[in-house]
């Protein structure tokens, strides 16, 4: 069985859960591997029969005395088993599991964990995990170890997974092989990677689970090391641009028009942009600014400099809102200044001999004429790789590269990553903004914060309504989802105008929405994190968001930038119905931090070892495991990436380690 075959051709997975799998970005058999788990569950200690108190959870190892499918007073199945551990003896009940009796028989010696609560007035092990152990294989995955839990989705549980995971590796040992060169593990005292991947799984130890998980990482890392390092060196050996002459009157000139002062970030950030555009190294640039800093003016500057040198320029976002809205500013930004502009999306080919072309990726499909770009702007997300760079260029000379994010990644994280792109940070925002007032709100204050938006709504303001899920699901019951609340709230808000956007929505429905949004017809809008993508809407001012908890920081602070946008007063509510101390403290931070790179920063620290929420960064980096906190791994594995390139710069003694990263560079290509 090979690691890039289909996870459909193992055994019990078939076309059925393929899809399933698909939805945890599960393709291939080395996909379902590298699936980590979020955490583990300690269910190594067994306890006693005899010791056993109520509420708590426990784990038990006994034997089978009697077992027997029974009826409730309802009519409801149930299984009950009494189990006898030596210490004394107790019954384990299951609801609505008649098919137990085939699996659990009289005699069988198990492990059960659960929890205890009372039960016709006896200490009861309430439907508990069980795994039968035999003779000839005591070996367990679900119980009497430390449990691996899984990111999951519907119909694919953790024990579902624990299962194929171990099978799989049983089989496969003998495929996991090192890319990393031996000398790197030896000195850095690294796990190989068979034992790793085995441990990252089914560890004896967290401190195996913790090495596994720091040779995973390594890797990671030092691969994103060796890509930018090559990516570096190609870029900067074998690329020539145009140089820009820089106008300078002109330039200031547009910058006297604006309808405000740049900030003193904009300014510093512009000078080192306009300065890489006047040498004939092609820019390749990253300008990192929190929502709302100021960077699409920054790029229309640098647009317009291109047009006075008789170039083309393409600014690329990552949806079609988005570059409906960069069409939209900056055309009020050049248009008196007589530049033409187009869009191009999936759905919308207009002007295409433009000056400037904003869009989709559709911007590089075939058709439209590339010649004559001099610079390219890219909004989040979309990372080039130098072959795809290579096919815009015109007269062998390559365009200048912006790439523009607010991503928060802390500087020496960005550096490493993204060591082939020089940094330009605004960290700074626009005076006169105000601050998003945010509150944590308890379930007993939601009706009077709905009260409050009523308020706010009545008097002309705009409403965003968050919600984590898109449909109900049967295993997040508590969390709400967006067609759900639309429904709700649509009774709640009686005479005002609630419209619903979420991913599933055609991009012509979901323009649709927010353009109704954007000219006022709809008052709420209730909606998946979709929005978190930049819309720009002056009148909203509150920004609800339900189950907070589910969010990492640096996400929050994206969405809460979705407001804000004007000098009208706005607001930020993160709805938790979590009663854990540690979650609303960590929510709490919210009220107190309004800058994307300090919240990133808390994100990092307050994770718990091995916890991994959908953060920003995770989204942004890429990486599977390793963390843009562990400064220390970084470090080494900078170093040790260095060392490797420098000494065989073209990977010529490691091609296990070359055709990985060529594997990886054509995954980074748009999609
Ligand atoms: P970003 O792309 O970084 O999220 P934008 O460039 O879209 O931010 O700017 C957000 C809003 O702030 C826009 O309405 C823009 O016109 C305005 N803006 C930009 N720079 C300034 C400034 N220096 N002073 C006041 N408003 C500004
Ligand atoms: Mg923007």
């Amino acid at each position: 069985m090979n690691l890039d075959a289909k996870v459909s051709e193992l055994p019990k997975v078939g076309s059925f859960f393929e899809s399933r799998l698909k939805k945890l970005g599960i393709r291939t058999i080395e996909n379902l591997l590298h699936h980590y788990p979020s955490r583990y569950l300690d269910l190594s200690q067994f306890s006693p029969i005899a010791t056993l108190r109520l509420h708590e959870t426990a784990v038990i190892q006994g034997t089978i005395w009697e077992i027997k499918n029974m009826r409730t007073a309802k009519g409801k199945s149930l299984m009950v088993a009494i189990i006898n551990d030596g210490t004394s003896v107790m019954e384990a009940v299951w609801f609505n599991q008649p098919f137990l009796v085939k699996s659990l028989t009289k005699g069988d010696k198990v492990n059960l964990a659960g929890k205890i609560e009372f039960f016709n007035r006896r200490l009861t092990l309430f439907s508990p995990e069980y795994e039968i152990i035999r003779p000839n294989n005591t070996e367990t995955i679900h119980t009497g170890r430390l449990v691996p839990i899984y990111p999951e989705t519907q119909g694919v549980s953790s024990k579902w997974l624990r299962r194929q995971i171990n099978q799989l590796l049983k089989v496969c040992t003998d495929k996991l092989v090192d890319v990393l060169p031996q000398e790197v593990i030896d000195h850095h005292k690294l796990l190989n990677y068979a034992d790793s991947i085995y441990n990252i799984h089914f560890p004896k130890s967290l401190q195996l689970a913790d090495k596994a998980r720091e040779r995973l990482a390594f890797e990671e890392l030092l691969l994103a090391q060796v890509k930018s390092l090559r990516r570096k060196s190609e870029w900067v050996t074998n690329t020539k641009a145009f140089v820009f002459s820089p106008h300078q009157e002109r330039i200031l000139g547009l910058i006297a028009t604006l309808p405000f002062t740049l900030t003193n970030a904009q300014k510093k950030v512009l000078r080192e942009i306009l300065a890489d555009l006047n040498k004939e190294q092609p820019m390749n640039r990253l300008l990192q600014g929190d929502v709302g800093s100021g960077k699409t003016v920054v790029a229309a500057i640098a647009i317009y400099l291109a047009f006075l040198n008789g170039k083309k320029s393409l600014l690329m976002a990552p949806a079609e809102i988005l570059a409906e809205q960069h069409f939209k500013t900056v055309s009020t930004l050049l248009n008196p200044l007589e530049i033409k502009i187009g869009i191009v999306t999936s759905s919308k080919k207009d002007n295409l001999e433009a000056d400037v072309l904003v869009g989709t990726q559709a911007l590089l499909s075939k058709g439209i004429d590339t010649q004559e770009v001099g610079l390219v702007i890219i909004d989040e997300q979309h990372r080039f790789g130098v072959s795809q760079r290579a096919e815009l260029r015109s007269k062998g000379r390559f365009p200048h590269f912006l790439t523009m994010t607010a991503t928060p990644i802390p500087r020496t994280a960005a550096l490493t990553l993204y060591g082939d792109l020089d940094l330009s940070v605004i960290d700074e925002m626009p005076e006169g903004r105000k601050i998003v007032k945010t509150y944590v709100v308890p379930e007993i204050k939601r009706e009077a914060a709905y009260d409050f938006i009523k308020k706010r709504v009545r008097e002309g303001e705009q409403t965003f309504i968050i919600c984590p899920l898109i449909e109900p699901s049967e295993t997040l019951q508590t969390v709400r989802s967006a067609k759900e609340e639309f429904l709700r709230l649509q009774e709640k808000f009686e005479g005002l105008s609630l419209g619903l956007v979420h991913g599933r929505l055609k991009s012509k429905e979901k323009e649709t929405v927010i353009a109704q949004f954007r000219s006022g017809e709809i008052q709420i809008l209730v909606a998946t994190p979709v929005v978190e993508v930049g819309i720009d809407i002056p009148k909203a001012t509150i920004m609800a968001i339900e189950g907070a908890e589910r969010f990492g920081l640096a996400s929050l602070h994206q969405l809460r930038g979705r407001v804000g946008r004007s000098n009208l007063q706005s607001y930020c509510l993160l709805f938790s119905d979590s009663q854990n101390p540690f979650v609303t403290n960590r929510l709490k931070n919210m009220e107190k931090h309004h800058v994307g790179l300090e919240l990133a920063e808390i994100d990092l620290k307050t994770r718990g070892p091995g916890e991994i929420y959908g953060t920003a960064q995770s989204g942004a980096t890429g990486f599977k495991i390793a963390s843009l906190s562990d400064l220390a791994l970084i470090q080494k594995s900078r170093q040790a990436s260095e060392k490797l390139f420098k000494e065989d710069p073209n990977l010529k003694k490691f091609p296990k380690l070359l055709e990985k990263i060529i594997q990886a560079e054509k995954e980074v290509s748009p999609d």
